[in-house]
């Protein structure tokens, strides 16, 4: 994802009260798109689908009160920075300690002031902002835009735990552009970085679904990581990155291999005898070293006997 790739402000008001929803949206209008539910159930689910910069929460709500719906945001790691603020008609100190202590960043009176509310909200979606760039400039590798080792490592390690619940299959990809020293001798670093970056757009292209993710593993190699992908699957999505990067045409002069910039591909599925995600790791390099091997621009399997 680029430094603004959506620079859209999304607001979501929860409330039970039809007129109170009104009255905010017609508030916060100015800041962003508004999305409003009476339905506090169906909070979390909303959340989830908009990615709101910030949440507007009742607290006395029928079928599931406003504690509650924060306690779910506040679980949910995709949602757990959101700046969340409850509205409430409550001015006693407990319910308003209980409402900070459960995460809200703030707790609003009913009835609300409006310029204070907006100048409040706006602030906070301020905030919001900043801490998603300094969380992009902390995940993401600056060369190429996509992710970086750091961010790589920790999903790695999140999947390996969710693969080990049972959740399905996880594949690794290690991708590493072949000959690339040569094509910086030949044609300088900074044609080099550009084609780097050429390159990690197009592993980026074939990775579609959420929890997929692409990073930048070192200098020329990359890593694809597959939650919840079969080894069939990730060998076609294999075998397209490949036949993806040879169609980019970039004109490599002096690659041993092909007239233009190929990658070769190691791919490894967790198996029963990887005691860590690092002996996943290494399958996939093993099986990259083996594409080297057997004359680069391939893809080899880890080989489950050998693991
Ligand atoms: P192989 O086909 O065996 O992978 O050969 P190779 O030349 O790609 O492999 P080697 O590991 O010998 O060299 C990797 C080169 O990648 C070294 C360096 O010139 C280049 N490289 C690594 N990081 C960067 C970078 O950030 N920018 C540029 N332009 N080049 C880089
Ligand atoms: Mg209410
Ligand atoms: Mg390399
Ligand atoms: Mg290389």
């Amino acid at each position: 994802m680029t430094e603004d790739a959506d620079t859209a402000t999304h607001i979501l008001i929860v409330d039970d009260d039809p007129s109170m929803l009104l009255l905010m949206a017609h508030l916060l209008e100015p800041l962003g798109a508004i999305h409003v539910t009476t339905r506090s159930n169906q909070a979390l689910e909303l959340a989830e689908a908009i990615r709101p910069d910030v949440i507007l929460l009742d607290i006395e709500m029928p079928d599931t009160d406003g504690f509650e719906v924060c306690r779910q945001i506040k679980a949910h790691a995709d949602l757990v920075d959101t700046p969340l603020l409850f509205i409430t008609l409550h001015t006693d100190a407990p319910i308003e300690a209980r409402a900070l202590t459960a995460g809200a960043i703030d707790v609003i009176h009913k009835p609300v002031d409006p310029d204070i509310v907006r100048a409040r909200v706006r602030n906070y979606i301020t905030l919001k902002r900043q801490g998603d760039r300094l969380r992009r400039l902390v995940t993401v590798d600056g060369l190429t835009g996509v992710s970086n080792r750091r961010a790589f490592d920790i999903a790695l390690e999140r999947e390996w735990s969710r693969s080990g619940r049972g959740v399905g299959p996880l594949a690794l990809m290690i991708c590493d552009i072949d000959h690339f020293k040569g094509y910086n001798d030949a044609l300088g670093h900074v044609a080099g970085d550009d084609r780097l970056r050429r390159v990690a757009l197009e592993l980026a292209r074939h990775l579609r679904r959420l929890p997929d993710l692409t990073a930048r593993y070192g200098g020329e190699e990359f890593v694809l990581l597959l939650p919840e992908c079969g080894s069939a699957d990730a060998l076609r999505i294999g075998e397209g990155v490949l036949r993806g990067v040879s169609a980019l045409g970039i004109e490599h002069p002096t690659s041993a291999t092909a007239p233009h910039v190929t990658v070769s591909i190691g791919l490894a599925m967790r198996h029963p005898s990887h005691r860590s995600p690092q002996d996943l790791i290494q399958a996939a390099d093993e099986a990259l070293y083996r594409a080297k091997r057997a004359g680069r621009n391939r893809l080899e399997t880890a080989d489950d006997r050998r693991q």
